[in-house]
């Protein structure tokens, strides 16, 4: 039987972390759909038309280790105001949010576009400067050279990107739970998601 979990939620707010361990602890296939934006935006950096690139992904372009930087973070903001880069990638995430065995989606627009019929959603949030001191520590231990003020800046632009577009807005569903993790540490965000999927089931 399908049961999704739809995590939603801006940059750095703990989604990655939260929905890791919520697959695993409910033993979920996990999908990170980020990865999917992250992919077309660095074939917009290598100069391909973004349209074309998200008809044509294939699963080894979602290697990580190429994906998380921040050049490539802004780059998937921008092609993900496309609509018809959404619509590429839609019947991929839809299929796998209806997989046997269930499934936990993360992104932008999980409860909302992709899989509005969620068994549960929820909406993982901190504020900006929190996100972004979280985000400059990050960066700043992989070894990237980056000051706390970029970091917010590159934080506030996204969101402002990804909240004002016309397609898929990032916005918590209507019946989704929010969880805002300023002031939470990541132990206690988990157990807030799973307390909140456990409601649902
Ligand atoms: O979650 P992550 O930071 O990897 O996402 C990168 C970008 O991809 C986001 O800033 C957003 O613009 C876009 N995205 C989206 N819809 C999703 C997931 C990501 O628009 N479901």
């Amino acid at each position: 039987m399908a049961f999704t979990i739809a995590i939603d939620g801006p940059a750095a707010a703990g989604k990655g972390t939260i929905s890791r361990r919520v697959a695993a602890h409910f033993g979920l296939a996990h999908l990170d759909t980020g990865l999917l934006y992250r992919a077309v935006g660095r074939r917009l950096l290598e100069g391909t038309d973004p349209e074309e690139a998200a008809r044509a992904l294939r699963a080894d372009d979602l290697d990580e280790t190429l994906l998380r930087t921040d050049a490539v973070a802004q780059a998937a903001s921008r092609v993900a105001v496309i609509p018809e880069v959404r619509a590429a990638l839609l019947d991929f995430q839809r299929a796998f949010a209806r997989r046997d065995g269930g499934a936990v989606l993360d992104g932008r627009d999980i409860g909302t576009v992709i899989c509005p019929e969620a068994e549960a959603k929820l909406f993982v949030t901190a504020s900006a400067e929190v996100r972004a001191e979280r985000r400059w520590k990050e960066l700043t231990g992989r070894g990237f050279e980056v000051s706390p003020e970029e970091v917010l800046a590159d934080v506030r632009e996204r969101d402002a990107r990804d909240m004002d577009r016309a397609e898929a807005p990032l916005r918590p569903a209507e019946d989704a739970v929010v969880i805002d993790t300023s002031e939470m540490d990541i132990e206690a965000a988990v157990a807030a998601a799973i307390a909140a999927v456990e409601a649902r089931r």
